[in-house]
């Protein structure tokens, strides 16, 4: 074993001290990459990202080589786990083209060790896959993470170009083109304003029309100041984690509990073990004792930063403004930097700041106060911290208790938790079958 398979070696002959390694550092954790910073073809109305172009003036928002080398050798170096997860988001990551991606995968294989096992996430819009991009991604086996609301109308309301113009039809060829060349995607599907009544259109739209099997589902609130425009004219002022209202587009907490309660509801009685909802999955964990899996769920998190085009790097993809940067990885390895006080302490504030009435609360094992970029509210008792989508977790959570506990016993007698299905399906049987009037 050469020095630079040695655990607690950096690549690039960057030594770290061991103990800051075994001190601090998670055993795993997930960064993602924005090569193209901020800069994306689409001009989605609710995209808080796009705002972050005015930290970099005058950039050219294209990750450097130099860039690029550093951060998957760290990435891959820096892992005490032999899983390592590469990922590329945005903006939008396609911009940067093919021969960007195919420089990446020669990085990847100059510095990976042997026994590890890797893998390659992409989010994309989808408006720029073509057959040479599906080639690429099935060749180098990508999963791709496609955004998308739903069924036309809902996902049009407000994913358009820089033009103003509907991009649906774009993201469907790409779907369309990824199945053909056997490329496995996820929907990303974020819930506000427009789709947040329509749950069951937008579900089956995924699994019957599309035919998904992995979807995410992700609530938007967007923050405003009160002195703030919903748009603040023209230019996106810098959009950060402030302010105690919401834009109109923004799901409401009542609501976005009961688009969970019914997607689940259908998802219970037809699709468990056959459609993957991230969230629902997150929530078994809960349900089965584990921790749960997504990190706006878990106790504390931290684990998840973001890559800035330029080396700098963030505490989490939605706290990307100047004071939650780090550092840069090009000047201090990532290790160090993902190991610091300061990070350890973004992601216990997480647990250390929840308010009382959620450290009581009898679903906080499945919630625990989820994201703090949502916890802008005060609580009955005056307390702040409180998450703005408090009411929807909170009636969604306890809605799924019933059947989350059968699953739960299901798994624990080493037995398959689909089987809740035909229990939901006797339970609701006599209710269907009662006489009418
Ligand atoms: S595609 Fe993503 S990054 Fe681009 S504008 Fe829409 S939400 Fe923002
Ligand atoms: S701030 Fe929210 S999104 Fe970021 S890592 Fe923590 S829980 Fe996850
Ligand atoms: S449901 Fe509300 S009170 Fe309970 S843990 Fe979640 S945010 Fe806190």
């Amino acid at each position: 074993m050469s020095l630079k398979d040695e655990p607690g070696m950096m690549p690039m002959g960057q030594p770290v001290e061991p103990a800051v390694w075994s001190r601090n550092a998670p055993s795993y954790f997930h960064v993602m990459a924005k090569p193209t910073g901020a800069i994306c073809n689409l001009d989605c109305k609710y995209c808080f990202f796009l705002s972050k172009e005015v930290l970099y003036p005058g950039s050219p928002f294209r990750m450097s080589d130099e860039v690029l080398e550093a951060y998957i050798s760290q990435v891959i170096g820096a892992q005490r786990s032999s899983r390592v997860t590469i990922a590329w988001q945005g903006g939008e990551p396609t911009l940067m083209g093919l021969a960007f991606f195919k420089r990446a995968m020669a990085l990847v294989r100059k510095h990976m060790r042997p026994g590890m096992s890797l893998e390659h996430t992409i989010q994309t819009n989808g408006t720029r896959l073509d057959e040479a991009w599906c080639k690429f991604l099935r060749e180098n086996d990508f999963l791709v993470g496609l955004s998308m609301d739903g069924p036309r109308r809902l996902h049009d309301a407000y994913r358009v170009d820089k033009a103003g113009r509907p991009t649906h039809g774009k993201v469907m060829r790409a779907a369309r083109l990824m199945q053909r060349h056997g490329v496995p995607f996820n929907i990303l599907c974020t819930v506000h304003a427009a789709n947040a009544d329509h749950p069951l259109e937008v579900y089956r739209f995924f699994r019957d029309e599309l035919g998904a099997d992995f979807v995410q589902f992700i609530p938007i609130v967007e923050r405003v100041a009160e002195s703030a425009g919903e748009d603040g004219g023209k230019a996106r002022p810098l959009y950060t984690q402030e302010g105690e209202s919401v834009t109109d587009r923004s799901v409401c907490p009542e609501q976005w509990g009961r688009f969970l309660t019914t997607v689940f509801d259908e998802w219970v009685r037809h699709d468990v073990g056959k459609v993957f909802v991230q969230l629902f999955e997150s929530a078994l964990a809960a349900w089965c004792g584990l921790p749960p899996t997504m990190c706006v769920f878990a106790e504390t998190c931290g684990n998840a930063l973001a890559l800035e085009h330029n080396g700098d790097l963030y505490c989490c993809d939605h706290f990307v403004e100047p004071a939650y940067r780090l550092g840069n990885i090009t000047e201090t390895p990532m290790l160090e930097l993902m190991a610091s006080d300061r990070q350890r302490a973004f992601g216990q504030a997480k647990r250390d700041a929840l308010p009382r009435v959620c450290r009581e609360c009898p679903v906080k094992f499945a919630c625990n106060g989820e994201c703090p970029r949502n916890r802008f509210m005060r609580a009955p008792d005056g307390e702040p911290g409180l998450n703005y989508l408090c009411a929807g977790y909170k009636a969604f959570f306890g809605n799924i208790n019933h059947p989350m506990r059968s699953m739960a016993a299901l798994l624990a007698q080493g037995r398959d938790p689909s089987a809740v299905m035909r229990v939901q399906a006797e339970a609701q049987a006599p209710h269907q079958a009662a006489p009418q009037g």
